[in-house]
């Protein structure tokens, strides 16, 4: 019996990609094998850490970078270190920020679920621009002068979500920033590939950069990466490393501290609550080694032969299918299935028998409201890719 099955669970066809609900990306074996490996030693993890940051800042033109608990512990670390910098007073207050500057602008159009992460450091938000164009009321989308406009002295730093259509472009919000000594955090968890995103912080002077290590990176799916300027990156570092030390018996990594700044050990941080184990780094950083060196692009031909199953196996319906290649040639190809208007069951109700059959088929539901399953081939199999398009061939002919 499998380790899911003995605790009463059958494992599913996951062919919505990298998603969190599910389980994260495919995890290579060289992974896998650095996992376990890593786990029959004991090391020190804030050296372990100033290892990482190495590796990281190698790979990412940043000065450090440190392992965090996904990309969104990044981003509640990344602005508490923006709130607190090397003050050990407002480290251990967080996340209570009153009386201290705790604002972050951020525009309207940035604002998603995944920004409880910043707010859950004690940042509070002020938004600037509109949703012109999704309320229909405008042609325009926010500009780098109203982020200038909303700075204060309660300001610490601008929130930023990189999109490859993020609006302002991502230089013209730091070059705004910068220009009244603010930092700026960006939230780039999804943006890999294409890999040179990983240089996003050094090409356009952003002060912190986080991405997911769970998604394309295919490491462990609660990993993630902060990286970027060596100050805030400490900061972070302290907030999140188990300080239970005596200061005269440490020794702070110079990779990650500049002892001169550190005026003594703070409690536990915020980030406690976040920590990641040796075997997680580890394994990151195997997967992250991989990533760059572009060898997962070796397997987009089998990705793609799977959604060529899929097509094959419903040559024989009216089923409209849009093949999707990656502009970037880096990401996975993706099948758009059209259930359409006409047929009797509409797209959410094929996505419910699809979950509700053995095995369970999860595809992706992000075009549902138009009718549209997504069928993205990185975390299936072959077997999986012919059972789904079995599956779609019984309930669309
Ligand atoms: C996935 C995602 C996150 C969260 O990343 P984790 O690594 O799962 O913590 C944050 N922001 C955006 C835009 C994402 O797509």
């Amino acid at each position: 019996m499998g380790v899911y099955e003995s605790l009463g669970l059958s494992p599913v066809i996951n062919a919505t990609g990298t998603v969190t609900r599910l389980g994260g990306a495919p995890m290579p074996r060289t992974v896998l094998d650095a996992y376990r490996e890593a786990a029959s030693d004991w090391v020190p993890l804030d050296r372990l850490q100033a290892a990482a940051s190495k590796m990281i800042s190698q790979l990412t033109g940043a000065e450090a970078g440190i392992v965090t608990a996904g990309a969104a512990a990044g981003l509640t670390l990344g602005a508490a270190a923006m709130i607190a910098r090397m003050d050990l007073g407002k480290m251990e207050l967080l996340p209570r920020t009153e009386g201290m500057a705790n604002e972050f602008i951020v525009a309207r159009e940035h604002r998603n679920g995944y920004d409880h992460a910043v707010r859950a450091a004690g940042a509070r938000f002020v938004e600037v621009g509109f949703n012109e164009i999704t309320s229909g009321a405008g042609v325009r989308r926010v500009e780098a002068w109203e982020y200038e406009a909303a700075i204060t002295e309660r300001t610490v730093g601008v929130f930023y979500v990189f999109l490859d259509d993020s609006a302002p472009p991502l230089e013209e919000v730091v070059a705004v920033a910068h220009r009244h000594d603010l930092p700026v955090l960006v939230d780039a968890a999804g943006e890999l590939p294409p890999r040179s995103n990983l240089m996003m912080g050094s090409v356009t002077g952003a002060d912190l950069v986080a991405f997911s290590g769970g998604k394309a990176i295919r490491g462990p799916q609660s990993t993630g990466i902060l990286c970027g300027r060596r100050d805030l990156i400490g900061s972070a570092a302290l907030q999140m490393l188990d300080m239970d030390d005596h200061f005269e018996l440490w020794e702070p990594p110079a990779a990650l501290f500049d002892e001169a700044t550190l005026r003594g050990i703070p409690r536990h941080g915020i980030g406690r609550a976040m920590k990641v184990s040796k075997e997680e780094i580890v394994a990151l950083m195997t997967a992250l080694a991989l990533f760059a060196s572009g060898s997962y692009d070796e397997e987009l031909a089998a990705q793609r032969q799977r959604l060529q199953v899929i097509i094959e196996k419903l040559a024989a319906t009216d089923v409209v299918l849009t093949l999707h290649e990656s502009a970037n040639g880096e990401s996975s190809p993706i099948l758009d299935v059209v259930v359409g208007d006409g047929r009797a069951a509409t797209a959410t109700e094929v996505c419910q028998k699809l979950r509700g059959g053995k095995p369970p088929i999860y595809v992706g539901h992000h075009k549902l409201s138009h009718g549209v399953l997504v069928v993205n081939p990185l975390c299936m199999t072959d077997a999986g890719a012919s059972c789904l398009g079995e599956r779609l061939r019984e309930e669309l002919s």
